[in-house]
């Protein structure tokens, strides 16, 4: 092939390449820029015909807001040097809308072999997709900003492998220091109660196994005085489930905790003050059933039975917001001793008439199964398990007491059949005050504090306390005790 040929094959295949690229390309020749070839996405941008190809780009592109853009690709030609432009928001009519674009820009110098500019190559990126997106992130952040900003929320980040913290200026503020100071981790440890920080390590460990961190603490402020914080925190790992990072949240709980504290206390009071008045009462009945059933009258039993029977009921009321206000204020603590499980059925059992008088409660003794534990707050949790059975069961429906010798733990289980629990209220009714409310508890009294003590009870033994259940189809409540561990 000629030269001649050879050069206009390899113009008309350059022009392909500009007309076919997936991107706006346009090329200015000399310096009064004439517009050599153009394809159509830079057609489109500059809102013209193919006609235009011959003319200089500043007779074509001379409309008031386009001036500054022919100046910048004649600075170009001038100086020899690339320009790059980002994100330039552009107006443009597409699909008979007129909407803001958003293009990346090159304007790079073309010279010749003695290095002469000769031309200007400019080429066009359209970014919206990318731009718009990140408009949406920005203004969700901002959002999130501000809901945490009214919330009182303090957010931070920590590192866990050289314990850097960066954290919003409201986790300053929270630990009592101005909020343009920047707290280190040292301060920030440093500043938890000594009588919380094995809470705080505990939820610690907890967390690089679980991921989760959860933790209510005190922390002493400069001045003296004491708040209290709700931590949050989800630890982030590596690979190689090494922990790395930790993001989180901090919210000051004072108040909540003080009117927290100050419910406990009064509850404490007022069940104490019950107490005296109740066991003299309970006294009293006693001695009363005793002589009406020497006197044979069969009205005064009765009447009097019932009577002892309501205040059996008041008293175990009474006695569990006690221990519900030992708990809050860490002071339930357990009085163990070993003894045989199945001699603690048999004397649950001794009273079936009184208990479950409308089940068919049944329990089969088994092998002498030895355990260290607080036999009275077992034998309440088990209680528990039965007085809810018989509740929330039909008269005359079986309830099935069992202990089971696992390889490390025993398992002990009150099965009913009566309503059973959905799903999602498995978990939760171990929490303090947590109800049922739905048809099937219509009518049916209770504070929702008896699983709670249960719950507590059995972490204080280091064991496990859960439910099976189909709504519907009955529940078998039960927890696992550590065979060996003493729990003191
Ligand atoms: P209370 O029975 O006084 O409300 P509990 O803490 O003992 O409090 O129980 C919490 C909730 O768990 C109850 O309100 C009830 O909805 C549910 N529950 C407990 N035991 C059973 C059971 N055997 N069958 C169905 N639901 C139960």
């Amino acid at each position: 092939m000629k030269k001649k040929d050879q050069n206009i094959a390899v113009r008309q295949s350059a022009d392909d390449l500009i007309i076919q690229a997936p991107v706006a390309i346009s090329f200015l020749k000399s310096n009064s820029l004439v517009i050599e070839s153009a394809n159509s996405h830079i057609l489109e941008l500059w809102e013209k015909q193919a006609d235009i190809i011959g003319r200089p780009l500043a007779f074509v592109l001379s409309a008031p807001g386009q001036l500054h853009y022919v100046k910048s690709v004649q600075d170009v030609y001038k100086s020899g040097h690339i320009h790059f432009g980002y994100e330039t928001p552009i107006r443009l009519n597409r699909n008979g809308h007129n909407n803001l674009f958003y293009f990346d820009f090159v304007y790079k110098p073309v010279k010749d072999s003695s290095n002469n500019t000769v031309g200007v190559m400019v080429v066009a990126t359209e970014v919206t997709k990318q731009v718009v997106a990140r408009q949406l992130l920005e203004e969700a952040e901002e959002r999130l900003r501000l809901a945490i900003e009214a919330t009182g929320i303090a957010n931070w980040d920590m590192d866990l492998l050289n314990n850097d913290v960066i954290a919003s200026s409201r986790l300053s503020e929270i630990f009592g220091y101005d909020a343009d100071e920047t707290l280190t981790y040292q301060q920030l440890f440093g500043a938890v109660h000594p009588d919380d920080k094995c809470v705080v390590d505990m939820a610690f460990e907890e967390a690089i196994k679980s991921s989760i961190y959860l933790c209510e603490t005190r922390i002493v402020w400069a001045d003296g005085s004491i708040r209290w914080i709700r931590t949050t925190g989800k630890v982030l790992y590596d690979d190689h489930h090494k922990p790395l990072r930790m993001l989180g949240t901090t919210i000051d709980i004072t108040k909540r905790k003080q009117e927290e504290i100050m419910k406990n206390d009064f509850i404490a009071m007022a069940s104490h003050e019950l107490k005296t008045p109740l066991t003299s009462l309970k006294a009293y009945t006693q001695l009363l059933v005793s002589k009406a059933k020497k006197a044979g009258d069969e009205f005064f039993i009765n009447a009097l039975e019932k009577s002892e029977n309501q205040i059996n009921k008041m008293a175990r009321l009474i006695y569990g917001f006690l221990d519900m206000s030992k708990i809050e204020s860490g002071k339930l603590q357990l009085n163990t001793q070993a003894f045989d499980i199945n001699e603690l059925f048999d004397e649950i059992i001794a009273d079936k008439l009184l208990i479950a008088p409308d089940h068919v409660l049944s329990f089969k003794s088994g092998q002498t199964i030895q355990i260290n534990a607080d036999k009275e707050k077992i034998a309440q949790v088990i209680g528990n398990f039965i007085s809810n059975a018989v509740k929330y069961s039909p008269k005359g429906s079986a309830i099935t007491l069992a202990v089971k010798k696992l390889s490390e733990n025993l398992r002990i289980s009150v099965k009913d059949e009566g309503i059973g629990l959905k799903v999602r209220d498995q978990q939760s009714v171990f929490q303090r005050f947590y109800r049922v409310e739905d048809e099937s508890t219509r009518g049916l009294s209770g504070f929702g504090i008896g699983l709670y003590l249960s719950a507590e009870i059995i972490r204080l033994h280091h064991g496990k306390i859960a439910v099976e259940s189909e709504e519907g189809k009955g529940a078998e409540f039960y927890f696992l005790l550590p065979l060996q561990t003493d729990p003191n």
